[in-house]
C-alpha cells in the first residue's frame, strides 16, 4: 500500500527481509549487491517488485530503477503518515518517483518461476538477491531485465509519437507521467532525427504530405531501433544513430515481435511479398 505511493518526489519501499526477530531488526544483505561489509547502503540497485496473483502464481508488478537499498530498516520520515494497523511503515530501498515504474493490472504479465527445493531459492525467501549461478536463476533474471528494458523502450517510443509530437503545432502542458524535461528532450531527438533522414517512411517510402496534401505535413512516426540500450533516467538518445521515420503500417510491422525486427527485415518482407 506504501511502496507506490510518492513522498515528497522519492518512492520508499518496504519489505520483510527473512531472519529472526522484530524485523526492525532484520537487515538486507547488501554484501550480495556489490557493497563491502561496512557499506550501511548501496546505490543503483535495480529493485523488482513482486506479488501473488489472484489467479496464483507470482507477477512482476513493478520496480525502482537506481535506488538506493538500505542495509537496516529506516524509519518513515516525520508526518509522512505511513502507518498500517498502529504500526509504522518505514523503507529498506529508495528511489526517484520518476525511476520507478507500477505496472497497470494488465501489464503484469512476467511470472516469476516457482521456488526450486535447493536452499536460497528464488521464491523461499521475500527478498531474492538475483546473485546466484544457477541456470534457471540467470535465466529468469535475464528475463526480467530484458522484460523491464523493453517495457521502458514502448514508453519512450509512445512519447516520441504521441499525438502532440505528430503535428507543428506544439501544445503546451505535459501528458501524464511524462516530465517537463523528457518532454522537451524527446521532441527535439524526434525533430532532429526527421530533419536528418526526413518525414518519408524510410522503409516503404510513404510520405504523408505527398500522399494527403497539407494535412500530412510533418507527420511520421520515429522507431528506436535498439531496444535494450534504453536503461532509466540517465539514457540520452541519439537522433541519427538510434531514430528513424517509419510510417505507423511499418512500424505496427516492426513490433509484431519482441524483440522487434529490424528496418532491413521489413524491407526484404516487402520485396519479397512485392508490397
Ligand atoms: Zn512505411
Ligand atoms: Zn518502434
Amino acid at each position: 500500500m506504501y511502496n507506490f505511493l510518492p513522498y515528497e518526489g522519492h518512492m520508499l519501499g518496504f519489505v520483510q527481509p527473512s531472519g529472526r526477530g522484530e524485523f526492525t531488526e532484520r537487515t538486507i544483505r547488501i554484501e550480495r549487491l556489490g557493497a563491502t561489509k561496512k557499506d550501511e547502503s548501496i546505490g543503483g540497485v535495480l529493485v523488482a517488485w513482486v506479488a501473488p496473483s489472484t489467479n496464483g502464481g507470482v507477477l512482476l508488478v513493478g520496480w525502482y530503477n537506481n535506488a538506493i537499498v538500505y542495509r537496516r530498516y529506516q524509519p518513515p520520515p516525520q508526518g509522512s503518515g505511513r502507518v498500517f494497523k498502529d504500526v509504522e511503515i518505514g523503507y529498506y530501498a529508495k528511489a526517484k518517483e520518476s525511476d520507478c515504474v507500477l505496472l497497470a493490472e494488465e501489464e503484469r504479465t512476467l511470472r516469476v518461476p516457482r521456488a526450486e527445493k535447493q536452499m536460497g531459492g528464488l521464491g523461499q525467501y521475500l527478498v531474492w538477491y538475483a546473485d546466484s549461478g544457477k541456470v534457471n536463476d540467470k535465466r529468469f533474471r535475464q528475463e526480467l531485465i530484458e522484460f523491464i528494458r523493453l517495457y521502458g523502450h514502448q514508453r519512450l517510443e509512445n512519447e516520441l509519437n504521441d499525438a502532440k509530437f505528430t503535428t507543428r503545432k506544439f501544445v503546451e502542458g505535459t501528458p501524464r507521467r511524462v516530465t517537463a524535461t523528457t518532454y522537451e528532450r524527446n521532441r527535439k531527438a524526434r525533430e532532429a532525427c526527421i530533419s536528418y533522414y526526413g518525414a518519408r517512411c524510410l522503409i516503404c517510402g510513404f510520405d504523408f504530405l505527398e500522399f494527403y496534401g497539407e494535412i500530412g505535413k510533418g507527420y511520421i512516426h520515429v522507431h528506436h531501433v535498439n531496444p535494450l540500450s534504453v536503461v532509466g533516467q540517465g539514457y540520452e538518445i541519439d537522433p541519427i544513430q538510434d531514430l528513424r521515420p517509419v510510417c505507423p503500417n511499418c512500424h505496427a510491422m516492426i513490433h509484431r515481435r519482441n524483440p522487434p525486427y529490424s528496418i532491413e527485415d521489413i524491407k526484404a518482407l516487402i520485396q519479397k511479398h512485392g508490397g
